[in-house]
């Protein structure tokens, strides 16, 4: 640890114990009474902005229980962009490696929503495929020196492996989301994960084996651990998760909460920013216990709507999660 006060050099409570290399996309949603056919204008009865991206989601969820955070993005020059940065700066996220690009704008999530809940959505990545590997060089610094480096994929499968490989070849604890899933996921994916968390659908395309239950879940998660995970994380929405790890070799399910859900999305950046939150701070935890609180936290943000306007801050949460 650097001395306080030793010119040039960061002190170590300065450095954040939880950074998320990821995505930031505006989310554009209307409201429908029914989905457009192709060439049809309607009229929607409710529009509304919401900040998502399953990098920010999970920054924002570990910010909010307390964590010392920084986001390592891109977003574009333009007022999605700005308002981006505003967003994770009010949460109390480090901005310091949140790039902004003249050259795409940032990533959106175009989404229309009928009265059935039925959707239809198109991404526009945009920003978040400039986020390259000069950039996290530049970030090294904070990427090295944290405790919990967590990374998705909704920014360049390539920045991903190299956020990856700066955290695990500097002793940093790793936390992939392998979201959203490709079925040929490059196999250092594995190998540099300390902690590998998927939900069923990823699961299932990354192995090819049907997850619709517990037992299911297992058994996809010794397939994952075989590829070199050293821990595996099932989440199976209702169900809550499984774990697996390659020194505790049965599966254990651990239960979710029974709740009212109005609206589950974003449950799983809920709980992955927990469980990031809680192996930074309360690494004596047993995995279990860990996995139990971010399956309570997660349950909460099943209870409200919209993605991060449900994640929910450590002052509304019971203190024996703390
Ligand atoms: P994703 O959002 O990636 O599809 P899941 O649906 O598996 O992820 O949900 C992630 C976690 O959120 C679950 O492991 C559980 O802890 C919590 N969760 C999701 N849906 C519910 C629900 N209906 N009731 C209680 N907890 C839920």
């Amino acid at each position: 640890m650097a001395a306080s006060g030793e010119p040039g050099k960061q002190k170590q409570e300065d450095v954040a114990a939880v950074v998320v290399v990821g995505s930031c996309m505006t989310d554009l949603v209307s409201l429908t009474s029914r989905l457009p056919k192709t060439g049809e204008t309607i009229h929607g009865h409710k529009f509304f902005i919401g900040f998502g991206g399953k990098g920010a989601n999970q920054c924002v969820q570990a910010a909010r229980l307390g964590a010392k955070t920084s986001m390592v993005c891109k977003v574009g020059k333009d007022s999605f962009g700005n308002d981006y940065i505003e967003n994770l700066k009010q949460n109390g996220i480090s901005t310091e490696f949140t790039y902004q690009t003249k050259d795409a704008a940032t990533g959106t999530a175009s989404i229309i929503v009928n009265n059935e809940g039925q959707n239809i959505i198109v991404i526009v990545a945009g920003a978040n495929l400039l986020l390259n590997t000069e950039d996290l060089r530049e970030a090294a610094s904070a990427i090295s020196r944290t405790k919990v480096m967590i990374c998705q994929l909704e920014v360049a499968p390539a920045t991903s492996l190299e956020a990856l490989t700066i955290a695990h070849s500097n002793g940093v604890k790793t936390l992939f989301n392998p979201a959203p899933a490709m079925a040929d996921l490059d196999p250092r994916f594995y190998t540099l994960s300390d902690v590998f968390c998927c939900n069923e659908s990823e699961a299932e395309i990354l192995t090819g084996l049907e997850v619709s239950s517990p037992e299911d879940a297992g058994k996809a998660a010794l397939v994952l651990t075989e590829r070199g995970c050293r821990v595996v994380i099932v989440t199976l929405g209702a169900e809550g998760c499984v774990m697996l790890s390659q020194t505790e070799t049965v599966p254990k399910h651990i239960p979710a909460e029974k709740v009212k859900a109005v609206d589950t999305t974003g449950a799983g950046d809920s709980f992955v920013g927990a469980l990031a939150f809680y192996l930074a701070y309360y690494p004596h935890l047993s995995l279990e216990e860990m996995l139990k609180r971010s399956n309570f936290i997660a349950a909460v943000s099943v209870q409200a709507t919209g993605t991060q306007s449900s994640y929910p801050y450590k002052k509304d949460l019971p203190l024996d999660l703390f």
